[in-house]
């Protein structure tokens, strides 16, 4: 199998250097991208596999970036994630808002950002499962990677797949924000409890159409459950 491919965009030449370098040894391909004009521009041409995203850039800010990738119907799947330099929660949030599927905070550790890869990467769809789970007019093809509502094609994120996916499995049982973490992030990843109610708000808004029942239920200090009689 072909070796997953990174593209940085980033204008910190040093921080590119060693970057590439770790990566590479860790077994990425890995593509650079100093501002994020060139970025947009790299991810149509050579089609990365996960994009690691700085905030701050010269040309069109990474936000700007992301909300590029998520606007168009050939990267809307692809994963990002964002680089930010403070490590204040309004960012992380914003961050998230904008499309992106995990974030990090600088300086951070090499072992951290793999470890953040490998898990985006898995949940992205790396090792594809097979058949469709199907609740009550919303059907999840694995294979496909695709999800359905009422015959409508809705378009989700990697991680609003897998939060989808996860409540599929166990229809009608409630999970705490810890508990989604855990099965969707993977125990070893460290991502604030709130990240999860920003991906359930993008999972909703994807998933729910103008006339159709909220199919996510929040169960007040217990967390969340995919359920339909609940909101109807
Ligand atoms: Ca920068």
């Amino acid at each position: 199998m072909l070796k997953p491919l990174i593209l940085i965009v980033e204008d910190e030449a040093p921080l590119v250097t060693m970057l590439r370098y770790n990566l590479e040894r860790q077994g990425f391909r890995v593509d650079e991208a100093a501002d994020g004009q060139e970025a947009i521009t790299k991810i149509a041409e050579t089609r990365p596999d996960l994009v690691l995203l700085d905030w701050m850039l010269p040309a069109l800010s990474g936000i700007e970036v992301c909300r590029q990738i998520r606007r168009r119907p050939g990267t809307r799947d692809l994963p990002v994630i964002m680089v930010t330099a403070r490590a204040e929660e309004t960012d992380s949030v914003r961050a998230l808002n904008t499309g992106a599927d995990d974030y990090i905070t600088k300086p951070f550790s090499i072992d951290n950002l793999v470890a953040r890869i490998k898990a985006l990467l898995r949940r992205a769809g790396a090792t594809p499962s097979k058949g469709t789970l199907k609740f009550h007019d919303i059907v999840l093809d694995l294979a496909a990677h695709r999800v359905t509502r009422n015959g409508r094609k809705v378009h989700l994120g990697p991680t609003e797949f897998r939060l989808l996916e996860f409540f599929m499995q166990h229809p009608g049982r409630v999970f705490s924000r810890e508990e989604l973490l855990d099965a969707v992030w993977g125990p070893d990843i460290h991502v604030e409890p709130r990240t999860v109610d920003v991906h359930i708000r993008r999972l909703r808004k994807s998933l729910n159409g103008p006339n159709e029942a909220d199919v996510v239920r929040t169960v007040r200090a217990a967390g969340y459950a995919l359920d339909i009689e609940a909101n109807s």
